[in-house]
């Protein structure tokens, strides 16, 4: 059985075909720039192709993909209808969504009254759905959402000190992000520990160019670092994440931007890359090895901020099974994964240097076999997750 996912944003369609008997990726890419002159598309199987084309619509990218996958040479379909079922990525579901839903006309209306949470995702996503319920008429959709995860959340973790009256009229509170990686890791880890997961408390680590945590409580979502939107919590790429709120008007003040070109900024020019100019792990660490101050400065910073809230988490939690680091740094970077845990045995979290250095991608533990708390490292994989959901949604 194959399945589709698709992850459609503002002006891009990222897609993944999965074979759901073997588990296995068939094809992968991303169509970009649509809606601009000229476009690009790539298209990964055994081998890579990529094809610079104008992409006018959504539209126009997702019938390039059809044409790719079923293509007398280079497809693994040999026709669309082999495709079982979509699963669509769905960043902000809001309050409406706690879990995977099949789509129809009243979803589709719940992630458009969603759109003011996430302006430059949810439109992009109800294009995507559009689009693929023309192009694939009778094929039945389903909608995993970033959100839903951390919709178990009780009001004390996710409410802001701030007037009552602004949540209810207009939903503001934490929602979180990355639910989708965050469950999925969750779910592994308890597998690891051979515990269920219903019984298991595990502190979730994604860092990826996006960073979040999660406290994990009985298998369910407690806390979870990210806000209102994906700005918060710790130190990421190019995003301030958590900071006092009054420097919004600071800078608004000195800079004469508005509130919005304010946090433009602290979205695409903060964190790493605004304090030393790079924003990713690799560059970063190559400049310290050169003795850069000011990368080593961003790399301590964004380590403090981890450690605080695993510190914070494991308080929450008041009993750890497991930590758990995934996503691009998590999975890559031994130095990070170092740096934020070094020194807290007392806490009975350790860490393997050798297991740390060594780890082959498969999931595995990189604590010491005493310690208390189980550190591992698990490779996120949120299309095979929306594909399960998709899978399990439909009954197929
Ligand atoms: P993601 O958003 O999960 O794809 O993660 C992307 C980030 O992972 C990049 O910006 C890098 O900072 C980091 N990263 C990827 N590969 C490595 C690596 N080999 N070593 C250290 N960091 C890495």
């Amino acid at each position: 059985m194959k399945i589709l996912v698709i992850n459609a944003g503002s002006s891009s369609i990222k897609y993944q075909l999965l074979d759901m008997t073997t588990g296995n990726d068939l094809a992968s890419g991303i169509v970009e720039r649509i809606g601009e002159e000229m476009g690009s598309i790539s298209y990964k199987t055994d081998s890579k192709y990529t094809a610079e084309q104008p992409f006018p619509t959504h539209r126009e990218g997702m019938v390039e993909v059809i044409n790719l996958l079923t293509d007398a040479d280079k497809g693994v379909v040999k026709e669309k209808s082999e495709i079982a079922a979509i699963g669509h990525r769905i960043v902000h579901g809001g309050e409406l969504f706690f879990e995977p839903v099949e789509v129809d006309e009243k979803v589709l209306q719940g992630i458009r009254d969603c759109i003011p949470l996430a302006p430059l995702h949810n439109p992009g996503h109800v294009i995507g759905i559009e689009t693929a319920m023309e192009l694939f008429p009778g094929v039945r959709q389903v909608v995993v959402f970033d959100t839903s995860f951390h919709q178990t959340m009780e009001p004390k973790a996710y409410m802001y000190g701030v007037p009552y009256e602004y949540y209810e009229n207009w939903g503001l509170r934490r929602y979180g992000a990355h639910g989708t990686s965050h469950k999925y890791v969750a779910r592994e880890t308890a597998k690891l520990l051979g515990k269920p997961l219903e019984e298991s408390n595990i502190i979730t680590v994604h860092l990826g160019n996006g960073a979040s945590i999660s406290a994990v409580k009985n298998g369910k979502c407690y806390d979870t670092s990210m806000g209102l939107t994906p700005l918060g919590g710790i130190i990421m790429g190019t995003r301030c994440g958590d900071i006092d709120p009054a420097i919004v008007g600071f800078i608004a003040e000195r800079t004469g931007q508005s509130a919005a070109e304010v946090v433009t900024t602290l979205t695409n020019e903060s964190g790493l890359k605004g304090i030393c100019g790079s924003n990713d792990l690799r560059d970063i660490h190559a400049r310290i090895e050169e003795g850069d101050e000011k990368a080593k400065l961003a790399l301590d910073m964004a380590c403090h901020k981890v450690r605080q809230f695993i510190g914070a988490y494991a308080f929450e939690l008041g009993h750890v099974d497991a930590i758990v680091f995934t996503a691009g740094i998590g999975e890559n970077d031994e130095i990070y994964r170092e740096n934020c845990l070094s020194g807290l045995e007392n806490f009975g979290i350790t860490i393997n240097k050798e297991k740390n250095n060594n780890w082959d991608r498969t999931p595995s533990f990189i604590s010491e076999d005493d310690g208390a708390v189980k550190v591992c490292i698990i490779a996120t994989n949120e299309e095979l997750e929306i594909a399960n959901d998709t899978v399990a949604v439909l009954g197929l």
